[in-house]
């Protein structure tokens, strides 16, 4: 995989505001951040999206990202938060290294504003696709 800027910053040639720390997750203060405490949880582990991500670093992750979670919140007063994951250009990835923004909800409003746009989900497109994706998951 190429060169990323959070691989130069796990490799430590590039410095960070880091929080956390273990032997796969590095965890540091995002350089522009939506809000107060906006925090990346990144794999050590050079992936480019979270499907291409060995199931050790995931885990790893998810260990992780409550106790950071708790942490942001406890230092930054923040009460709500979103974590965000994105892959992909076209899903608003800007650095092909797998990370997780964890983003606290500050009361002026500072934080993750988003467009949600609900649609339907027929019972018959809903029955076809879940098959389709359980069988993908079972091979
Ligand atoms: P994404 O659009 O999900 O790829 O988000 C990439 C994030 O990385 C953005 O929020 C950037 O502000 C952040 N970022 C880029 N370079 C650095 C850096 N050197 N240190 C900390 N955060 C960074």
């Amino acid at each position: 995989m190429a060169e990323t800027i959070f691989s130069r910053i796990i490799a430590g040639d590039i410095p960070c505001y880091r929080v956390y720390e273990d032997d796969r997750v590095l965890a540091f203060l995002d350089i522009n951040p939506l809000s107060r405490g906006h925090t990346l949880i990144v794999p050590k582990e050079a992936a480019e999206t979270l499907d291409q991500l060995s199931d050790e670093s995931a885990a790893a992750i998810g260990r992780c990202l409550p106790r950071i979670a708790r942490a942001v919140l406890a230092a930054t007063g923040a009460t709500s938060y979103n974590v965000l994951q994105n892959n992909g250009a076209a899903a608003h990835q800007a650095v092909a290294h797998v990370h997780f923004h964890l983003i606290p909800k500050q009361g002026d409003g500072a934080g993750l504003g988003m467009v949600w746009r609900p649609t339907d989900l027929p019972a018959a497109e809903g029955e076809k696709l879940a098959r389709e994706v359980a069988e993908k998951i079972a091979d």
